[in-house]
């Protein structure tokens, strides 16, 4: 098997995956983004988040990657396990809903078998307990003998966070031999010892969980692999450990170096130095992604980072500052995949100094404490020192234990290690507290989430805006209580409710709810899993009781504006299949009191003339007051009433369809209005690009169709007043004004020539012969470079042959321009490197080609000597 390093590594896998049809993308950065579920980036999934859950359409349904990743969970084992690094890269290949477990395994087994040539003895694939699927492709398909792949149950084998997409996981484990095992007779794949090592997960997203353990398969199946890249390559180097690996081994040895101790003499030792080689890819990489230390969130654990690695630093006996330098190996090893650790080099190692610097003086201080500390156990007699005490120093100072027991123990004290732990553990677990719950997508976890399943809400607003109804059960923002008083935010839940939750692209209803003591005013209303429509808002008034039957009132206004731009959308897409053809298809809507916003697929920007016609067309309907009649009936009828169904939405055994006309037929469960007549008026403002393929209109209705049109006349009027002129004439006046603009600028142009031939004087004086060339160099003040270039072509007509060498100070910066004719060309003369030559002396660099060139300069002073030096390099040019 050939010797493949990380670098290689990391090359081979994504083009294998791109040559099956994966597009590679670059490494996210471990910041996460718009998911406050992590600190730091710690799978190569985990910022693929929005394409999972098709939040977010994915440039393409085959991806592939090679995510840096952090991982602090691990931090404990680092140095102790061969496998685990804070910072590790990890090799990944996703499919959104597009290929699934068949392929997915089938090419983890060719990659690592065919392309990198693992020995397939050594392999051992796992699959959860009830997977067997999964089994059965390992089996028949890629043809691993039975007792060789491993059932394991859900804390291995089950991939899971909450509520949410969820899916069995299948493993491929590597056999390294019984040299890196436990010993123990039942160790075998699975092991915690370094013998079995796990390379590569594969997970089959396949279930949505619905929060209470039902688990139902999900339409769009996801495919999402992690392969740790140091690992495969201790693999593939058949080495001890992730520490052994080509470019991570280079930053151990320079560790090394640096402590002057040798690798593998004292395990004591071997801990520290991979501690500081693990801790200080993690920080380079943290900083180069603009994470910089801090007291909380990712700046902390960057601290923690930096000055664990000062601190084992100090262990190994490395005196000073050191992690900059270290860095530098780092950035050498690592910068072919990720160039950005080169570009901001210089602010990681002035960050990692800074740090590194406060660190040793903090120990210096806690040095100090320490030792008031021991005074005062001296003066009360004590010989040990406190947990809490110990603590303190640790926690508030950063002071490590090790050291405090170490520096204790050579003057006879000890520390209370039992009460330091438990001082850490009841602090962590107040981070714990603070830190908040999260469910799948990393967004904070809710209050609904306590809400009796059994609860649900009947949505009777289709047709009435006011209606009564008991309350069932009422939420402040942190907790279900059975009151809320005026003052107080939270939800109110109904049996029936005629308000609209945010659904299908429609936004929610706003409005009162009065009830016997009280009044709340709704400021939206949201639709939550088990079918519960929450209606969010303020008591406005008194009290309002769980039992209360209250009264519901839609703010009409609203909701009516809502429905003539719900409904103006029916029309607008069947006007665009009618206008662009029918590959339209709707890709998201968006539709609320104020406007519509409507996307589709279209390849290719609308013409002006498309877009009147789709406008005209939905003016129409609305012209021929179009009555739009709903009806509740089977999929299957719906279908043949040839309704459009929307793209990629779920729907239940019954369905809406709504009718306008003979014109459009959709299925939709949104709110409408009776007849076209009704949106009045349709006006799009805007169309352009979302995606690849997306197009997007964003349109006006009734009211708001008004609205803009009076924006515009005002606009007209300002305009017309401004030019000094009435609406009627603004055309017209409008074009008189751009003409003599034009005119101006013209005889300014002139004007701006003559002042640059007046500068440079008589000419003719200042033209010299060299070497039977005329050349003509000379100082012109005050014109740009283009002016420079327009003096330098009329003066070539007076020339008639020969070279010319122009400079001018203007603004306090310099211009040069430089020509020469064809016959002095052929002498050798070379405009370019004229230019070049005389740049220099004005704080300068240009060039260009031989008979023509140009330069900019910062330094006037030195014009007399740039002017002067033309002759000298024309000289040396002609001989
Ligand atoms: P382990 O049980 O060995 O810690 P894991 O189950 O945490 O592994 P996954 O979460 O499945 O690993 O991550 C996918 C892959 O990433 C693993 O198969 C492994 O190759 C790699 N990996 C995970 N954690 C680390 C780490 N701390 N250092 C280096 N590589 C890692
Ligand atoms: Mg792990």
């Amino acid at each position: 098997m050939k010797i493949y390093g990380v670098n290689e590594l990391r090359r081979m896998f994504l083009e294998f995956f791109e040559s099956k049809g994966h597009l590679a993308m670059k490494s996210f950065s471990l910041v996460p983004h718009n998911d406050n579920s992590l600190l730091l980036i710690n799978s190569g999934m985990a910022p693929l988040k929005p394409y999972f859950t098709g939040q977010e359409i994915p440039p393409r349904k085959r991806v592939t990657t090679c995510q840096k990743c952090i991982r602090t969970g691990d931090i404990d084992n680092i140095g102790k396990t061969a496998r685990h690094g804070t910072f590790f890269e990890m090799l990944g290949n996703f499919s959104f809903g597009d290929y699934f477990k068949s392929e997915a395994i089938a090419w983890s087994w060719e990659f690592l078998t065919e392309v990198i040539g693992l020995d397939k003895e050594r392999l051992y694939p796992s699959v959860y307990l009830d997977d067997d699927e999964a089994f059965r492709i390992w089996n028949e398909e890629i043809g691993i003998a039975k007792e060789r792949i491993f059932r394991f149950g859900k804390a291995d084998n089950f991939w899971e966070h909450g509520s949410g997409p969820c899916g069995p996981c299948s493993e491929i484990y590597y056999d390294r031999g019984e040299s890196f095992g436990c010993g123990k007779p039942e160790c075998t794949v699975g092991c915690d010892c370094d013998r079995y090592m796990e390379v590569w997960n594969n997970v089959f997203t396949q279930f949505d969980n619905d929060g209470h353990g039902n688990y139902t398969e999900l339409e769009q199946k996801n495919i999402d692999t992690g392969m740790g890249l140091e690992r495969l390559a201790a693999v593939v180097q058949d080495v001890d450990s992730i520490f052994d690996v080509d470019t991570v081994l280079a930053l151990r040895n320079r560790v090394c170096e640096m402590a002057g101790k040798e690798y593998k003499k004292e395990y004591k030792w071997d801990v520290s130095i991979r501690i500081v080689t693990d801790h200080i890819r993690s920080a380079s990489f943290m900083i180069s992604d603009g994470i910089m230390p801090a007291n909380e969130g990712r700046g902390y654990v960057l601290r923690r980072i930096i000055r664990r690695a000062a601190r084992h630093g100090r262990l190994l006996g490395i005196e000073g500052a050191f992690l900059a330098d270290l860095c530098a190996t780092v950035i050498e090893g690592s910068k072919d995949g990720y160039p950005e650790l080169e570009e901001k080099r210089d602010f990681i190692l002035n960050v990692l100094t800074q740090e590194e610097t406060k660190f040793n003086k903090t120990i210096d201080l806690g040095l100090g404490i320490l030792s008031d500390l021991e005074e005062e156990m001296q003066k009360e007699g004590k010989t040990q020192l406190s947990g809490e005490d110990a603590f303190r120093l640790h926690d508030t100072y950063g002071f490590p234990l090790d050291l405090t027991r170490e520096i204790l123990g050579e003057k006879g004290f000890s520390v209370d290690e039992e009460g330091f732990q438990k001082a850490m553990k009841e602090q962590k677990e107040k981070a714990r507290g603070a830190r908040k719950e999260t469910n799948y997508m990393g967004a904070d976890a809710t209050v609904y989430e306590e809400i009796d399943p059994g609860i649900t809400t009947v949505f009777v607003g289709y047709d009435r805006l006011s209606h009564k109804s008991p309350v069932t059960v009422l939420t402040t923002e942190t907790e279900v209580a059975s009151a809320l008083t005026e003052g107080e935010t939270g939800a109110i839940f109904v049996e029936e409710t005629p308000f609209y939750a945010t659904m299908g692209g429609q936004s929610a209803d706003t409005g009162i709810i009065t009830a016997p003591e009280g009044e709340f005013a709704v400021k939206d209303t949201i639709k939550l899993l088990g079918g519960k429509v929450g209606h969010v808002g303020i008591v406005t008034r008194g009290m309002i009781k769980t039992g209360d039957t209250v009264l519901l009132c839609v703010n009409e206004t609203q909701r009516s504006d809502t429905c003539k731009n719900h409904s103006a959308t029916h029309l607008l897409q069947k006007a665009l299949r009618t206008v662009l053809g029918t590959h339209v298809e709707q890709a998201g809507s968006f539709v609320n009191g104020d406007r519509l916003r409507f996307d589709f697929s279209h390849f290719s920007a609308m013409t002006a003339e498309e877009i009147a016609r789709t406008e005209q067309m939905v003016n129409e309907q609305i012209a021929q007051a179009l009555p739009v009649v709903t009806q509740e009936m089977t999929v299957a009828e719906a279908k043949k009433t040839g309704a459009m169904a929307l793209f990629g939405e779920k729907y239940g055994e019954l369905v809406r369809v709504v009718q306008m006309g003979d014109f459009s037929t959709e299925l939709c469960g949104g709110t409408h209005v009776a007849n076209t007549g009704m949106i009045a008026a349709f006006k799009i403002i805007s169309e352009s690009g979302v995606a690849a393929g997306v197009r997007r209109i964003e349109a006006l209705t009734g009211n708001g169709v008004l609205a803009y049109y009076k924006g515009l006349e005002e606009t007209i009027a300002r305009l017309a007043k401004t030019l000094k002129t009435n609406p009627g004439n603004l055309t017209e006046r409008a074009e008189h004004v751009m003409a003599e603009l034009k005119s101006l600028q013209g005889e300014n142009e002139s004007l701006k020539s003559k002042a640059a031939k007046d500068a440079l004087g008589d000419i003719m004086d200042k033209i010299t012969q060299v070497r039977g060339i005329n050349l003509l160099a000379a100082r012109a003040d005050g014109v740009d470079m283009n002016g420079l270039r327009e003096l330098c072509d009329q003066l070539k007509d007076k020339l008639s042959d020969g070279v010319i060498v122009l400079a001018s100070e203007k603004d306090g910066k310099v211009n040069l321009v430089a020509m020469a004719s064809e016959a002095a060309m052929q002498k050798g003369a070379h405009a370019g490197n004229l230019i070049k030559g005389i740049a220099a002396f004005v704080g300068g660099g240009g060039g260009g080609r031989p008979n023509m060139a140009q330069a900019g300069g910062k330094n006037p002073a030195g014009i007399a000597k740039a002017v002067a030096e033309a002759a000298v390099i024309l000289e040396g040019q002609l001989s």
